[in-house]
């Protein structure tokens, strides 16, 4: 169903006496301020502007109310922000009016412009009033998003990044060694979380900095930045999704730490460059600038053992009486559906590594729906390949230093670790052989990817050309249910490649069953894996 037309479209703005949050009254110190009724993206909103710019309240009107507490007092609440799902009003402000014409004037539009908002939120197709559905409710699932915003508004978790200290210190050096592109420059810290990266901007000289926190959080980062006087007078918290908000300036630099594991998880880069088009002036400056998914196919067989072995359990024909065996081929699948987690040895890695590069300053928000890599390595060993393995890396690209940021095996480990994607059927190659394959991820709308991995190896050397072996295996994965497996203890010395890997390739196509592969993987067994893996 078509939406309604909005009667008015321009603004209309009224002088405050003062405005001061409920929540946080202390922080937020009453002070004069500007309010504005607008109507942005088919959202029917009212602004509060302090005028010193140290704080901006952002109300929808279809789910705002006034309450007259004087005659020039006023409360206005709101549901909360951060979730469609919550209707209880969650936030509000005490404004407060020069005169009695000022406060009736306001109410009267208020009441005017609120019916707008509402008429039109009800001509939407389910009914409902949700005039403020955005960009981001339309693509995620309501019940995901309330899950990743209640995940992300507690301490425990924002702690968790910031004690990863080569993510953090290295955004803390990107920052300072690039002054020149913070000193007396507009900030947008997308996704601010603690507010920990507005304040590394703040610390470099930047003129105002607007921390936008759509999760709880943003009461604890308002907490945390005004205990630090040194940034607190420049430093604004917005609490919303940068997809809703509204900023009262555009930006010169927008700084985010938007990466998920595989670089896209979580889908934030996508908010990332919504972010990039709705708040930052033409030639801004993006910190990270660029980033890259490097991959290259590895050779693990504890690994593969260890994930072959998991769904074992389900072999069992008499389990106090029950026969599990039906579900084994589902508890395989399962299993080799979870992309890996941990930090491996990069001597696991069988060929010369390849990536592929987003420019977080061009991409489309579109672009992140499907991302499609083709795959191409040379074997640099005889041997049976497991799977993929994927890390990624980010550039801040300063105008004084180039610093990038990565999570590649080998380097310190960050809480991002690496992730592989085993394939359920290996495939045998030898030293110089070419592989291909492909590396499909698709959007999906809890946040996160399904992955397709294909990888082929040709047969090489005299006779390739005369009907050689291609040996092709396929998985599917999702991004979204990984197994982490930080318990295990990492790899001392590279791997002997296995016997039959090295055995010359003959010239017809291997078809290996899941009845020759488990009773490979039987033999291969330690008496006791759980204690020795
Ligand atoms: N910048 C902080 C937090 C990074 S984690 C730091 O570097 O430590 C990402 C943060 O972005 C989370 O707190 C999450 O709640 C927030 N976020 C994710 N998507 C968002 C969106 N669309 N709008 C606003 N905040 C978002």
């Amino acid at each position: 169903m078509e939406v309604s037309p909005l009667k008015k479209l321009e603004q209309l703005e009224f002088s405050l006496e003062s405005v001061t949050d409920l929540s946080s009254p202390s922080v937020s110190s009453s002070s004069p301020a500007v309010a504005t009724f607008s109507c942005v993206d088919g959202v029917t909103e009212l602004r509060f502007l302090q005028s010193d710019s140290t704080h901006c309240f952002n109300f929808d009107l279809a789910s705002s109310k006034l309450f007259k507490l004087g005659p020039v007092q006023f409360i206005c609440v709101s549901d909360s922000s951060d979730s469609s799902e919550e209707k209880s009003f969650s936030r509000g402000v005490n404004i407060k009016f020069k005169d009695e014409k000022d406060s009736k004037d306001f109410c009267d539009s208020f009441d005017e412009w609120r019916k707008d908002a509402v008429v039109q939120g009800s001509s939407l197709q389910n009914g409902t009033v949700s005039a403020n559905k955005s960009k981001f409710d339309d693509k995620i699932e309501s019940s995901s998003a309330k899950m990743y915003f209640h995940y992300y508004g507690q301490l425990l978790h924002q702690q968790n990044m910031l004690q990863d200290y080569v993510r953090t210190g290295t955004y803390y050096a990107a920052v300072m060694e690039n002054r020149s592109d913070f000193a007396g420059r507009v900030v947008v810290d997308v996704g601010a979380g603690s507010g920990i990266l507005s304040m590394f901007a703040a610390q470099a000289g930047a003129k105002h900095v607007y921390a936008v926190e759509a999760s709880e959080m943003a009461e604890y980062a308002r907490k945390l930045i005004a205990g630090n006087p040194l940034f607190a007078d420049r430093i604004t918290v917005i609490k919303g999704k940068v997809e809703d908000i509204e900023l009262p300036e555009k930006a010169d630099v927008l700084i985010s730490e938007p990466m998920g594991t595989l670089l896209v998880n979580e889908r934030m880069l996508e908010s990332y460059v919504i972010a990039r088009d709705r708040f930052m002036s033409p030639n801004g400056k993006m910190f990270p600038t660029v980033g890259r998914i490097h991959m290259a196919p590895f050779s693990d067989e504890f690994l593969f053992i260890e994930m072959a072995n998991k769904a074992f359990f389900w072999q069992q024909q008499n389990y106090y009486g029950v026969d599990l065996t039906p579900l084994y081929g589902s508890a395989h699948r399962g299993y080799f559906s979870q992309p890996v987690v941990d930090a491996f040895d990069p001597r696991v890695l069988v060929a010369t590594p390849m990536f592929h590069t987003i420019d977080f300053t061009k991409m489309k928000e579109e672009d992140f729906y499907e991302i499609d890599i083709p795959l191409n390595f040379t074997a640099s060993m005889c041997t049976r390949l497991h799977g993929l393995a994927c890390w990624f890396d980010v550039l801040f690209d300063g105008s004084t230093v180039q610093r990038w940021l990565t999570t590649a095996p080998g380097a310190p480990t960050t809480h991002w670790y690496q992730i592989r994607c085993v394939l359920s059927q290996p495939i045998y190659v030898m030293a110089g052989q070419e592989i291909t394959g492909r590396l499909h991820l698709i959007a999906h709308s809890a946040q996160s990817y399904t992955i397709d991995l294909t990888l082929s190896a040709k047969m090489w050397g005299p006779g390739a050309s005369q009907g050689g072996i291609l040996q092709t295996s396929t998985c599917k994965f999702d991004l979204k249910e990984p197994y982490y497996r930080m318990s295990q203890p990492s790899y001392p010395v590279a791997q002997e490649p296995p016997l039959q890997a090295q055995q010359q390739l003959n010239t017809q196509d291997i078809q290996i069953t899941n009845d020759e592969l488990e009773e490979e993987l039987l033999q291969q067994l330690p008496q006791n894996p759980s204690t020795q893996l």
